[in-house]
């Protein structure tokens, strides 16, 4: 790493004590960052690296709620919001017992470049709580997220800050938030949430669109190598909104999707997985994979394990951080791998990233590759901003164009910087750039 961002990290990384996911983010988009500030001092002398490693606020919250059994319950809840150079805070909100600031901290700060890739006005935010809503009835849910927005509706709004899901936070969830939302301001603000509702508010492609993204990116990434997804053999770990959309989009661009996963094992389905059948499985039902590989019979379901294991030429870790390490990542290499897309945010280990690209083969990171969900999500407020819905078709191409134009933006980005095909490089430096500019522009704030 270049001598003068060393001393920022390190200072970063002291302020921030225990927080060990938010250092591994930051140490990934400094190591991209030297050749930019060879070109641009005036970066250095405006401490816009300081700056953007620093949240403009964070808030921490209490969540107090009763069960079914009228037991007290107190969850934590956060909202960082990160950077709003280029537009509102935008960014999701995930409901996992894992989560604690520097969860939070590692995807908001993600979500900056993220958000800036997409060329949408969008600035960076997260937040979330340690909620588990596993096993929990629609009516505790609905009572600790109604609890939830009494605190943070008062951060919130339309031209401020603009949650969505994550991990935990699906359609149900946006709803009882919305809901709260509206009754305590007694406002119709639809740009205030994404993720919502067709029928009041919400986009079409919204709930497909991360996964469709990552497939999309990665499309474009194997058209570099005179290739395509058609008869790839996937692996896509996870079973969750992303993993599915990205199998249903890959398999109708000719692949085969013969392994998926949950926290509990994992399927191989040398057939390739039935979507219907997964998405009434884990949707309707939510329900576990084991139940998937019950009903569709004539599969292998392993119990524990690694689903990176199974031998592929694309891997789409859609499950969650640092799920890929460094051991999976050269079985997978020796398996013959040729790409891997990141539909996860921060999926794959420092280590697991260094195998790929040692390797020579096509890694999309999840900035870059998940980037059509927030981007989506920026659709639906231009649709709610104009008071109007958009066509599935009319939607799905406007993804497309994005995604296309994110990978367009750190390929020529890695080219101009004299790396072509390091994806990491372009995605880091493209998303850098944009907000940096506007940060000066901006100035001192
Ligand atoms: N949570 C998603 C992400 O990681 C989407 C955020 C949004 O739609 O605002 O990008």
């Amino acid at each position: 790493m270049d001598a003068r961002l060393e001393a920022i990290r390190d200072t970063v990384l002291a302020r921030n004590p225990g927080e060990a996911e938010f250092h591994q983010a930051v140490v990934e988009v400094f190591e991209s960052l030297g050749p930019v500030h060879d070109r641009h001092p005036e970066f250095l002398e405006a401490a816009i690296l300081e700056r953007l490693c620093e949240p403009e606020r964070q808030i921490i919250f209490r969540v107090p709620w009763t069960d079914d059994a009228g037991r007290v319950q107190i969850n934590r809840g956060f909202r960082v919001e990160f950077n709003s150079a280029l537009g509102p805070y935008k960014g999701g909100l995930r409901f996992h017992p894992s989560v604690y600031l520097g969860i939070v901290k590692f995807l908001g700060f993600e979500q900056i470049f993220k958000n800036a890739l997409t060329g949408m006005p969008i600035g960076g935010g997260k937040g979330g709580s340690d909620f588990d809503p596993r096993g929990r009835s629609d009516a505790e849910v609905m009572r600790f997220c109604q609890s939830f927005m009494t605190e943070l509706y008062r951060h919130i709004g339309e031209y401020t800050d603009v949650p969505a899901g994550d991990i935990g936070v699906g359609g149900r969830e946006i709803g009882y938030l919305f809901g709260q939302y509206k009754r305590i301001t007694n406002r119709y603000e639809s740009g205030v949430l994404t993720g919502k509702g067709i029928s009041w508010g919400g986009s079409l492609v919204r709930p497909e669109a991360t996964g469709f993204g990552t497939v999309i990116f990665t499309h474009e990434m194997l058209k570099t190598r005179g290739t395509s997804f058609d008869g790839q053999r996937v692996v896509v770990s996870g079973s969750g909104n992303v993993a599915i959309n990205a199998i249903a989009k890959a398999q109708s661009l000719g692949a085969t999707v013969v392994a998926c996963s949950d926290s509990s094992g994992y399927v191989v389905d040398e057939a390739g997985i039935d979507v219907a059948l997964l998405r009434e499985v884990k949707e309707v039902e939510r329900g576990r994979l084991k139940d998937y590989a019950e009903r569709r019979g004539g599969v292998s379901y392993v119990d524990g394990g690694s689903v990176w294991d199974v031998d592929a030429t694309v891997a789409l870790p859609c499950a969650t951080q640092n799920e890929l390490d460094g051991d999976a990542a050269a079985r997978l290499v020796r398996g013959g791998l040729l790409a891997v897309g990141e539909g996860a945010n921060m999926p794959s280990t420092r280590d697991a990233v260094a195998v790929f690209q040692d390797a020579g083969l096509l890694f999309g990171p999840g900035k870059a590759a998940n980037a059509g969900g927030v981007a989506t999500s920026a659709l639906e407020m231009q649709q709610n901003a104009s008071r109007d819905s958009w066509s599935f078709e009319h939607t799905e191409e406007r993804l497309t164009e994005i995604m296309v134009g994110i990978h367009h933006r750190c390929a020529s980005t890695a080219d101009e910087y004299g790396q072509p095909g390091n994806y990491v490089l372009g995605a880091n430096i493209g998303g850098f750039v944009k907000v940096a500019d506007a940060m000066l522009a901006q100035g001192l704030i």
